[in-house]
């Protein structure tokens, strides 16, 4: 593979993918170290990408700061929201390019790929427009006192980011952090690092000062653990699995580094007998099988009110059974899952709800669907007890548990009874439910009578428990990355 290296590099992206982007420099890794880059549709190998390790972290938090005394700390807020909102008119302009090398890398259906490019393009729109929006106030005090805030950036941001969503998370945080004149430091996963690496490109492209962002690939045990460790880092923010995120929050305690952790979850849906089941169902499905459901807000828990429980899996299950499965290129419901790893993860369960009977509807792999790709078959499984794994742990894959209950009282004990607890939906006419309901359940974000709000850029996102706790999005997202300074002026 070493002889046509630079070959495989440019047949897999219109840029290099074995180099880091440190001070504005794209460079090969101090180690020299490479790691595979894998289609998921395909199982092949397609070209190599940067193994960043702790030297290359160690000049990319360097860079940052550099670049913190230099051009991009002094520029105004003004122009930073301009430089953002001109990276989000190219970001639109690449389409096409951003949104196959996501599918290629991610193995997710085209349609989906691009919708998360336009996602990237509203939250550089939206952060470049509220950049030189954010104030702090004035606080009356005592005689003779002049009181007010300031909402200064942390200073270098860390950013370590999972394979599932990666445009959108750099959306979300890194754009965010950006914006209030954070320098950022970003680990994308080592499965997915391809559209970093363009974002990186845009961002020179577009005027962004040297040094205001850096991308270091590489592998979470180097890369990531060198981040999450490092004592010049003043924020970190982590989305990815519950266990990794301990692990990060523990290695920042020791820096004192304050963090953001958007972690896992096993999100219900609550679907009520005077819900519109026909508004509802195309939620209650796709809300579980978007991106192989390998999403932290996927809705996997479709609990039930016993007097809609039997059309609801009728008509669920139908659905599913006409699920395809295929290349992310040909554009099915649902691609590959990222990795052989995660299907054998996702694959454990599948087999677990066999052995049990709780199978009522599989979609279909396509024929056409190349063989080294890791495919599985979207499973709905009913009548699932709420303490069964199935319906407790986080599955990661195209499954949807449906539980039935009985009463308001049940539903929410069900529905509050994971360690998890990021979004949840609630189906149903009935006004004072739905008041009651946003109150009841323990998530950071409710939906009425919808699910995602088509993704929002504008409304903070963030778990309880261990979903994680920080949030991210809308002008929350702006407070997170700053830091608030009270300045009390005696004057007489
Ligand atoms: P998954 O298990 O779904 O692959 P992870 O939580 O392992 O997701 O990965 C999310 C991100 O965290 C990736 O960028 C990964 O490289 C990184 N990561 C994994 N392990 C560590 C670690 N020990 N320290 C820091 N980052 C890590």
């Amino acid at each position: 593979m070493a002889s046509n290296h630079g070959e495989q590099s440019l047949m897999v992206a219109p840029f290099p993918t074995d180099q880091v982007f440190i001070g504005g420099q794209w460079r090969s890794p101090v180690g020299g170290g490479v790691l595979p880059i894998e289609n998921p549709s395909t199982g092949e190998i397609l070209g190599r990408l940067a193994a960043g390790g702790t030297e290359d972290i160690d000049a990319a938090v360097h860079a940052a700061r550099t670049a913190l005394d230099g051009p991009w700390g002094r520029m105004t807020a003004a122009e930073r929201g301009r430089v953002l909102a001109r990276m989000g008119r190219e970001v639109e302009t690449r389409i096409d390019m951003l949104a196959e090398l996501e599918a290629l890398d991610v193995g997710k259906p085209l349609k989906q790929a691009r919708a998360d490019v336009v996602a990237l393009a509203r939250y550089l729109e939206f952060y470049g427009g509220a950049a030189d929006k954010l104030h702090g106030e004035t606080i009356p005090f005592l005689e003779g006192y002049t009181v007010y805030t300031l909402r200064e950036p942390h200073g270098v941001t860390g950013h370590i980011i999972p394979w599932n969503y990666p445009m959108q998370i750099i959306g979300r945080s890194v754009v965010a952090a950006l914006a209030v004149g954070n320098a950022a430091v970003l680990k994308p996963a080592e499965q997915a690092s391809l559209t970093a690496l363009a974002f990186a490109h845009i961002a020179e492209d577009c005027g962004l000062p040297a040094g205001a962002l850096n991308v270091v690939t590489g592998t979470g045990a180097e890369a990531g653990a060198a981040l999450a460790a490092h004592p010049a880092v003043n924020h970190l923010s982590f989305t990815g699995s519950t266990g990794v995120g301990v692990a990060i929050q523990q290695a920042a305690a020791v820096n004192a580094v304050p963090v953001t952790l958007e972690l896992g979850g096993k999100s219900p849906q609550l679907v009520f007998d005077d819900a519109d089941l026909d508004k509802a169902l195309p939620f209650l499905v796709n809300a579980g099988i978007q991106n192989a459901g390998q999403t932290c807000s996927a809705g996997s828990r479709v609990l039930v009110q016993r007097g809609v429980y039997d059309a609801v899996v009728a008509r669920m299950s139908e659905r599913y059974r006409a699920l395809k499965v295929g290349a992310a290129i040909d554009d099915r419901d649902v691609g590959p899952l990222i990795s052989a790893r995660q299907k054998a993860m996702v694959d454990r369960y599948l087999d677990l709800g066999a052995q049990a009977g709780l199978i009522v509807g599989q979609g279909e792999i396509a024929a056409d669907a190349p063989t080294g790709g890791h495919y599985v078959r979207p499973t709905l499984f009913a009548g699932v007890a709420p303490d069964h794994a199935l319906a407790q742990e986080e599955i990661f894959g195209p499954a949807v548990v449906v539980i039935p209950f009985d009463t308001e009282e049940d539903a929410v004990a069900i529905a509050n009874g994971t360690e998890y607890g990021l979004v949840a939906g609630v189906w149903t006419a009935d006004g004072g439910r739905q008041m009651r309901l946003a109150k009841r359940l323990r998530a950071g974000q409710v939906f009425i009578n919808n699910y995602g709000a088509a993704g929002g850029v504008e409304l903070p996102f963030g778990g309880v428990g261990r979903s994680g706790h920080g949030r991210e999005k809308g002008f929350e997202a702006l407070y997170a990355f700053t830091a608030l300074k009270t300045v009390a002026a005696h004057h007489g």
